[in-house]
């Protein structure tokens, strides 16, 4: 990444999907993959396995690839481990692993603290925006488990990763249907839950990078 600092561009894939040139048309579905609600992680990994088209799960290993692969070009190695480092933070959100139905969330409308939204933008920062820590504070905050406790956490296979996330989706989708109205009590409810996903997200994509370079 040269002086850059992966932080900086982790965002940029979401940036990019303002773009209106089309240069970046085909990169919209790799932040996601839809799967029905499962409950057994045989099911699950089938489903996985069996879908067409690139999409999170897929892209994960293709992107690693480029990344790996010294004939791909200084710049597209750039390209391809920014969007790596982006869609593993995208993984460890668990809407980002939930239904096609309703768009990871995106169609089930609630609000949150009065102001109308939708349950994927809940999740994708307003939970996390509502603690007002820096995400320099928040990092410092949550990486504070032992050597054991994140080997454990790195543990597993992408399909496990992405198992645990829409385990979670699952309980999210049941908890909190169309029209709800949250606040405090929801941040009650799930600031753990979003709070160990920050961490696992952050660890996980550390085990990814780690294994590539
Ligand atoms: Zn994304």
């Amino acid at each position: 990444m040269g002086k850059e600092r992966l932080a900086y561009w982790a965002n940029w894939p979401d940036f990019i999907k303002s773009d209106t040139t089309g240069a970046w048309k085909q990169a919209s579905s790799w932040h996601y993959v839809n799967i029905d609600p499962m409950t057994d992680f045989k099911a699950f990994e089938q489903n996985l396995k069996a879908q067409a088209g690139p999409s999170l799960y897929t892209q994960v290993n293709t992107l690693s690839s480029q990344i790996k692969d010294k004939n791909t070009s200084e710049k597209d190695r750039k390209i391809a481990l920014i969007f790596l480092i982006h869609i593993m933070g995208d993984l460890a959100q668990p809407l980002h692993v939930g239904r096609a139905e309703d768009l990871g969330g995106n169609k089930i409308n609630v609000t949150y603290f009065g102001e109308k939204t939708n349950l994927h933008s809940v999740w994708d920062g307003k939970l996390v925006d509502s603690q007002k820590y820096s995400y320099t504070e928040y990092s410092k905050l949550l990486d504070i488990k032992s050597k054991e406790e994140v080997a454990q956490i790195q543990s597993g296979t992408l399909e496990d990763w992405l198992y645990d996330s829409h385990k979670i989706a699952n309980k999210i989708y049941a908890q909190t249907p169309n029209d709800s109205k949250l606040s405090y009590d929801y941040q009650y409810k799930f600031n753990e839950t979003m709070e160990r996903q920050l961490l696992y997200g952050g660890l996980r994509l550390a085990k990814v990078l780690n294994e590539l370079f």
